[in-house]
């Protein structure tokens, strides 16, 4: 072989795929020797995605977590997968360092929202009341040995989609890397995880926005951002918007959020405090965060005219 086409050959091609999964464009950038490798990895990731979405997506009526939620008030220890059982363990680990504000028992709040939304109909006091008896993450138990579950009170629903695709692009990268792939940047809906730097570069050029008009680039490799921000989902009522992220202490969704982005070396990590800061706003997120000292964020809430602003990213 000449020396030619042995650099050829460690030469590598960027490659771009989208799909849409858990309801958002998911886009997946890596470098790879050639086509047939490239291809057959991205099937693979995205194989898994789904195969993950069958697991918790709080829209199918058989997945494992609708089917779990559904044995609340049993009494019963329910044992679940190792991905159901990975992604809850990070949930309640998050909620008990944010004192509650991230909450993967919202499920039943979060259905009478959506369900106002689509009818246009803001939900009654005794509704909110009545769904939010039905929620607190301490009512969830885990057991780590035996990977099972333990949901105390009846009508209980879990909801992960605070942190589910953190942890969908977290998994799609550990596929990726299966396959030899070392230069990754995986968007799901705006929950990133990011590998090794492009070839020659010193990393992924990543936009971070506030929202309306300041917008940062940075250059970043082996790290996890994601933002939340009611921009697309929210419910309008009387000239006022909800946030589709809900304050699990009052039921209601948020109405100071503007945008949040978190950076963290997990995924999952990032994408649930993405949301938990969203909840706790500024002054309560600058305790949190010491409890997270890997981590960072960009912070913006409405405080009253005035637009606040946290940023710790620099
Ligand atoms: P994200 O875009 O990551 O902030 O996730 C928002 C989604 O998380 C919502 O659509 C709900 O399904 C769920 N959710 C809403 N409020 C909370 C909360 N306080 N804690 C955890 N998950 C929440
Ligand atoms: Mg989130």
């Amino acid at each position: 072989m000449s020396i030619l086409t042995s650099l050829s050959h460690a030469q590598e091609s960027r490659y771009s795929f989208e799909k849409g999964m858990m309801g958002s464009p998911f886009k997946l950038v890596f470098y790879a020797k050639n086509d047939s490798i490239a291809n057959i990895a991205a099937q693979s990731a995205f194989k898994r995605i789904e195969k993950l979405n069958e697991i918790l997506s709080d829209y199918r009526d058989g997945s494992e977590i609708n089917m779990l939620s559904a044995q609340s008030g049993s009494g019963k220890w329910v044992p679940v997968s190792d991905d159901l059982f990975n992604i809850l363990a990070i949930s309640q680990d998050i909620s008990k360092k944010t004192d509650g504000a991230f909450d993967a028992t919202l499920g039943p709040v979060v259905q009478m929202w959506r369900h106002a939304t689509r009818k246009g109909v803001f939900p009654q006091e005794t509704e909110i009341r009545e769904a939010m008896s039905k929620t607190g993450y301490t009512k969830m138990k885990l057991d780590s040995k035996a990977k099972r579950v333990f949901l105390s009170q009846k009508g209980m629903r879990l909801d992960i989609g605070g942190l589910g695709k953190g942890f969908a692009a977290e998994e799609a990268v550990k596929v990726l890397k299966s396959f030899g792939i070392k230069s990754i940047m995986m968007d799901a809906g705006g929950k990133i995880v990011l590998t090794n730097p492009p070839p020659g570069t010193k990393g992924w050029n990543i936009t971070i926005s506030n929202g309306s008009d300041s917008l940062k680039t940075m250059a970043l490799s082996h790290i996890a951002l994601a933002t939340s921000g009611p921009t697309y989902r929210y419910m309008e009522y009387n000239g006022i918007r909800y946030s589709h992220i809900v304050d699990p202490k009052t039921g209601i969704g948020l109405l100071f959020h503007v945008r949040t982005t978190a950076i963290s070396p997990d995924g999952t990590v990032a994408d649930a405090l993405a949301t938990a800061f969203s909840v706790a706003g500024i002054e309560k997120s600058k305790k949190i965060i010491a409890l997270f000292p890997d981590s960072k964020v960009w912070l913006v809430e409405k405080q009253g005219e005035h637009v606040a602003d946290w940023n710790t990213l620099e």
